[in-house]
């Protein structure tokens, strides 16, 4: 390695897993180049969450940062760890420093088939993670009366547009947006089809809000045929709007194999349909991805604090390692690309090769085992056992 990883470390069982797959998987094979930070939430203490802020910066001046799972303290949190504030979600910091967006896409074998029975590869979704109805200002309104929308510009000039007569009562919203996000937005997710090499897919309801949407709608059209579009043209990739509820239909019916860039709240309400769709949790991928193009790979999942508690009373787990890994190869392979390494991009391929030939020899973690397929057969291992078994077929490919 020429560029050194920013590695991210965690808590609770994914810490016990990042530690395992290191040993295991990466160590042995890969001259591994790390710059490390501690992000346990017992270091974020110490460093009084300095660690978190120091990581986002190492991502944007080395380009592509792994990550463990990390708790976002809760008033449970702050007791059972004697913390002295409630420390920001370590995710959330991250993102509004690279400004980036995530693509979560499922990792499929073939043994668990989606519920829904014609995707056949992954569907990635992209969401606007800002503004809208998470930042919107909502009010109650309780009798007759007038609402208006009002902007006032800095020379103190208004502009007004009645919203609604009110004879009732009733309930009131005020949203926003700006350019610069839908801009910022925009760039990571063609950035992303480009690097993958897969469609993207936009969709709004700028036919109802002919203003708001309408703007996501022609910046996306405008930065893609300013800035992207020779070169989707050259992989012979393809971008494509369409009004939500056609994208809905159109989804469901598709094969799967391109990325679903969506608005804040319908980025959250179909993320979680898709994956659900999918299969697991543990079987989802997540990647952050900056508008300069910087990229931080973590599993989709948390800490899995009811497995770890396990671990700590000594008993066995069956912990799922999965997208950790993924979140390794994916790095790897970026790092790999960045730096014109071929045997590191080769790695992380046979790495992951190695983690679905386990998986298709019916070797797999517990939560996978009740999904199975009719005609297919599984059974469950401990994490420790999983990951071994990896090793063995990574072993055999790379010999
Ligand atoms: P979670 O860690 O994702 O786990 C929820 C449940 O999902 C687990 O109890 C387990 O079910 C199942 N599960 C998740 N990942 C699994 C895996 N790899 N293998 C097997 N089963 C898995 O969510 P949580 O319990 O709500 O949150 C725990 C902590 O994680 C919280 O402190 C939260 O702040 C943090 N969190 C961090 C991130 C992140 O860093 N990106 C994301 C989400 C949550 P069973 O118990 O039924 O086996
Ligand atoms: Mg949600």
């Amino acid at each position: 390695m020429l560029t050194p990883l920013v590695e991210m470390d965690g808590d609770e069982m994914t810490r016990i897993l990042w530690k395992m797959i290191k040993d295991e998987l990466l160590l042995p094979f890969v001259d591994l180049k790390t710059e490390y930070y501690d992000l346990g939430l017992p270091e974020r203490e110490k460093t009084k969450d300095k660690v978190t802020f120091d990581s986002a910066y190492a991502t944007q001046k080395y380009g592509v940062a792994v990550k463990c799972a990390t708790i976002t303290p809760n008033k449970q949190r702050v007791e059972e760890y004697n913390l002295t504030e409630m420390w920001k979600s370590p995710n959330g910091t991250i993102r509004a420093i690279l400004d980036g967006t995530v693509f979560r896409a499922p990792i499929i074998i073939d043994s668990i088939k989606p519920v829904v029975k014609n995707w056949k590869k992954p569907i990635t979704i992209a969401r606007h993670a800002y503004g809208d109805v998470y930042k919107a200002s909502e009010m109650r309104i309780e009798g007759e009366g007038k609402a208006e929308l009002v902007f006032t510009d800095k020379n103190g000039n208004e502009t007004r547009e009645v919203i609604y007569d009110f004879e009732c009562p009733g309930v009131l919203q005020g949203q926003y947006n700006k350019d610069s996000s839908i801009e910022s937005f925009a760039h990571s997710c063609f950035k992303y089809a480009i690097d993958t090499k897969q469609d993207l897919w936009f969709s709004t309801k700028d036919t109802i809000s002919k203003k708001y949407d309408q703007t996501f709608k022609l910046l996306f059209q405008d930065i893609f045929e300013k800035n992207y579009k020779a070169k989707f043209d050259e992989l012979g990739i393809e971008y494509f709007y369409t009004l939500i509820d056609d994208a809905v239909a159109r989804v469901i019916r598709s094969e799967g194999g391109y990325i679903w860039a969506c608005k804040n709240y319908d980025g959250d309400v179909m993320s979680d349909m898709v994956s659900t769709a999918f299969g697991s949790l543990a079987m989802m991928t997540s990647v952050l991805v900056s508008p300069d193009g910087k990229y931080e790979y973590e599993a989709a999942h948390g800490t899995v604090t009811r497995h770890y508690y396990k671990y700590l009373k000594g008993e066995e787990t069956s912990t799922n390692p999965m997208a950790t890994i993924y979140a390794w190869s994916g790095a790897l392979r970026k790092r790999g690309e960045l730096d014109g390494l071929g045997d590191l991009v080769d790695f992380a391929n046979k790495l992951e090769e190695a983690c679905i030939k386990t998986l298709d020899d019916g070797i797999m973690t517990k939560d996978l085992v009740g999904l199975v397929s009719e005609g297919f057969k599984a059974t469950a291992v401990n994490s420790a056992d999983f990951i071994k078994a990896i090793r063995e077929r990574l072993e055999a490919s790379l010999a």
